[in-house]
């Protein structure tokens, strides 16, 4: 391990202090990244902490490959989430985990509260705490990006990661937008970045870091780097993006549409990647360090509503999960208006995932009566329908009245003050991912530590076992997840794209450690790999959090997946062998 990564920046934001730590023992035997930060957040966040209080720290880490291998260019985020009430864990790509890697640091831990508001400006190993209220309530997230571009140094090497207005308000599904197309998406960091009175971080680096065989490493990443733009492994990545996955889910129904009252469209989606790709696609972005540029911007051409020949063109990323929650799970049937709520849920920084599952939440309240124009201040609810969705995204992201203020907390909340448990499409307190395809993918957003699709992948396992005609008993299927997660977590802590599971197998990441002088052998990868996803599951159980007892969605059971309707109790059979895995009463390992 080289001497640079274990350096753990801290900020203190209510005395408005700096300093560095110099911390081995987390890095040396974690490899940085999901790892050192669990660490991180079981030290610095007092049980039972207010996740919108100062004591609620925020821990940025990056991984021993960091800005040295390709595709290893994520960065992970830790803290407590407003939005579950217990872990809070978000990866974003960009140039943030360069900028740290650079900057000579493994993670960057924020703590306490700034009396005004303030951003945060790193370079050449300086920490200032600049005043941002001239940012502070700006429309448009995108602006603000503009703005720091130009008065911070570092361009071409930097950082810009801020929040929006849902951010400041405190939406507790709020996010972090880095660069301006990517995001610390769900569980609510922009909203305690917002609660800290912190606008922005600004980071840049311009540092080396060193190499223990310099050989033996450029081998390697010619051979990484090959692999990952000649092979057919992320050759779908570049092509059409995540986006691909549209077409064929709803084909063999399992795209929620309409909140889950339906799993397909009659026909194929006019926001399929395929669609999107001939009509709109403008351009494709990177990530730095990463060969792949999976990132879609659609080019969306708008006319002046009076002038002939004048457009407003705006470039708006888009993938698979976004066009899914603010597309199928609202019923939009054309490509433009999809973009268009991506677009507007981006300027105000709320996580498009979460933003789609509550209005769809409340379209169907609204439909059933539950609510009425009285709660919504007029609007009108209803499938499909962009303008009036667009106008709830404003008024969620301003905490606009009682009822857009209980929507900015989640469908857990809007269920608990309005009703409509039985259709409110919450895990855990997190919002459907977009994949209905059995009990794999129900299992995962359950159980996983952060209840993404990411976490142990059930959707996968749901149709590859669909394609063999198989079926497995709850605990096997539960240990399969299991394993899965437990080797993401490796992934997870060199911060590794996930699109890359493929090219990194244990062996690579082994040799890959190997040439930086670091000894790592399959076993003890996937030691790591289980004691991570204990440590994050150990942290929830501590904030509250119990598997045995946790609701299932009624609607996730009574709509049908491919395989038919997934039942209640092999459900409650796989979680509680999960269960004995996680707390570690079963002697498994890895
Ligand atoms: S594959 Fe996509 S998300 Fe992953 S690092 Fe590359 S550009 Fe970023």
């Amino acid at each position: 391990m080289d001497r640079l990564l274990p350096r753990v920046l801290r900020v203190d934001l209510t005395r408005k202090r700096s300093w560095v730590e110099e911390r081995p023992d987390l890095f040396r035997d974690r490899l940085g990244g999901t790892g050192a930060a669990i660490e991180l957040l079981h030290e610095l966040c007092p049980e039972g902490a207010d996740p919108l209080g100062p004591e609620n720290p925020i821990v940025f880490a990056v991984g021993a490959l960091s800005a040295l291998y390709p595709l290893a260019s994520k960065t992970v985020a830790l803290f407590k989430s407003p939005h579950t009430g217990n872990l809070g864990e978000s990866h974003c790509g960009g140039r943030t985990a360069f900028a740290l890697r650079l900057a000579g640091y493994g993670a960057l831990a924020i703590e306490g509260r700034s009396d005004v508001p303030v951003y945060l400006s790193i370079h050449d190993g300086g920490v200032r705490f600049r005043d941002a209220r001239t940012l502070w309530g700006m429309g448009s997230s995108v602006t603000v990006g503009r703005i720091l571009r130009d008065v911070e140094p570092g361009s071409g090497h930097r950082t810009i990661l801020r929040i929006g207005r849902a951010g400041e308000r405190g939406v507790t599904y709020a996010a972090a937008i880095a660069e301006t197309y990517r995001h610390f998406g769900r569980l609510g960091l922009g909203a305690v970045l917002g609660s800290k009175n912190l606008k922005a971080i600004v980071v840049s680096g311009q540092g080396a870091i060193p190499v223990a065989e310099m050989g033996r490493y450029q081998k390697l990443y010619r051979e990484l780097h090959e692999r990952a733009v000649r092979s057919d492994l992320m050759k779908k990545y570049h092509e059409l993006g995540t986006a691909q996955n549209v077409g064929p889910l709803n084909e063999m129904g399992a795209l929620p549409v309409r909140n889950l009252q339906a799993t397909r469209y009659p026909e194929e989606p006019a926001f399929s990647g395929e669609r999107l790709a001939q009509g709109y696609l403008g351009r494709r972005l990177a990530c730095a360090g990463c060969p792949v540029a999976c990132i879609h911007l659609a080019a969306l051409r708008e006319p002046h509503p009076e002038e002939p020949y004048f457009y407003k063109t705006t470039f708006v990323s888009y993938d698979h999960e976004p066009l899914y929650a603010l597309g199928a799970m609202l019923g939009v049937e054309e490509a433009a208006g999809v973009l268009k709520l991506i677009d507007a849920v981006g300027h105000v920084g709320l996580d498009a995932m979460t933003a789609g599952v509550v209005l769809a939440w409340a379209t169907e309240a609204f439909d059933t009566g539950l609510i009425t124009e009285r709660e919504t201040g007029g609007v009108r609810p209803r499938w499909g329908d962009v303008a009036v969705y667009r106008e709830m995204v404003r008024r969620i992201a301003d905490r606009d009245s009682e009822f857009y203020r209980v929507l900015g907390e989640g469908v857990r909340a809007a269920a608990a003050r309005y009703g409509g448990a039985e259709f409110a499409l919450h895990f855990g307190g997190n919002e459907m991912p977009g994949y209905h395809t059995g009990p794999g993918a129900l299992l995962t957003y359950l159980a996983g530590a952060r209840h993404s699709h990411l976490d142990s992948a059930g959707y996968a396992v749901d149709q590859d076992l669909l394609r063999r005609g198989e079926e497995l008993a709850p605990p096997d299927l539960a240990r399969r997840l299991l394993a899965e997660e437990a080797r993401r977590q490796v992934l997870s802590s060199l911060v590794i794209c996930f699109f890359a599971r493929g090219l990194y197998d244990f062996p690579t990441i082994a040799a890959c450690l190997g040439a930086l002088g670091d000894d790592w052998d399959e076993g003890r990868l996937r030691n790591l790999g289980a004691e991570v996803l204990r440590r994050k599951h150990a942290f929830k159980v501590r904030e509250g959090f119990r598997l045995a007892t946790l609701p299932i969605p009624e609607r996730a059971m009574t709509t049908p997946a491919p395989g038919g309707a997934v039942d209640e109790e092999y459900l409650r059979q796989a979680l509680a062998e999960m269960e004995r895995w996680l707390e570690g009463n079963d002697g498994l390992e890895g």
